[in-house]
């Protein structure tokens, strides 16, 4: 079971996506500003800040960008903050950059699609530029902590629905990294030999998509 808090750490509100678990592995993970956390049941949100507050710093705290990827009203696509319009709600677009959805649970569907249609198309893109002579399979899940991977044997890439509030720069240093895998398959220096070789600018994006920068 998960639960979404909006706690106080150093006077920032921070996002923290708590998975209760009995076996209380306590792990903390941060991926697009938001912290994961793992607690048994019994928790109070004093608990939770207290617990945090002993893991990061302030500085840390101060450079994650935690706000909610989409709410009642907005929705971040491509890094851009978009008003929602939720016809089932009565609601009215005003501009043609309005995200519309006729119903609430279209929302995930669609980003999902519009997702799969960008990274398909920059997995084309990227394994024509890097040479890469397989055509790959795209699937897009809910992976959290992981925001990518290739698995070798079945010619099949995964990426994470929540890039799709991200910039188009930040998701192709994504592929990229992820095609880099057909060459090595682990993190070692050959591996970022090559991924710096087509995104020079890596490692300050990867930042950017663990503090929740979107663009
Ligand atoms: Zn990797």
């Amino acid at each position: 079971m998960e639960k979404l808090l909006i706690v106080n750490l150093f006077n920032k509100e921070v996002v923290v996506n708590v998975k209760i678990s009995n076996r209380n592995a306590s792990r903390v993970i941060v991926y697009g500003g938001h912290i994961y956390l793992t607690l048994k049941d019994n928790f109070s949100i004093s608990d939770v800040e207290k617990k945090l507050m002993r893991v990061f710093t302030k500085s840390r705290i101060d450079k994650l960008y935690s706000s909610l990827y989409i709410t009642d009203y907005y929705v971040d696509i491509l890094g851009i903050r978009r008003r929602l319009v939720n016809l089932s709600k009565g609601q009215n677009r005003i501009s043609k950059e309005d995200f519309v959805v006729e119903n609430q649970k279209q929302i995930d569907s669609k980003l999902k699609n519009l997702l799969y249609d960008i990274i398909q198309s920059r997995v084309e893109k990227y394994s024509q530029i890097m040479n890469i002579p397989i055509s790959y399979q795209v699937k897009i899940t809910s992976m959290r902590s992981c925001i990518g991977k290739n698995y070798f044997t079945k010619n099949l890439l995964t990426f994470d629905h929540d890039l799709i509030h991200y910039s188009l720069e930040i998701i192709d240093s994504v592929v990229v990294h992820e095609l880099t895998h057909y060459f090595v398959h682990n993190h070692s220096i050959d591996f970022y030999d090559i991924l710096l070789k087509y995104v020079p600018n890596y490692k300050q994006l990867s930042q950017k998509l663990i503090n929740g920068v979107r663009q």
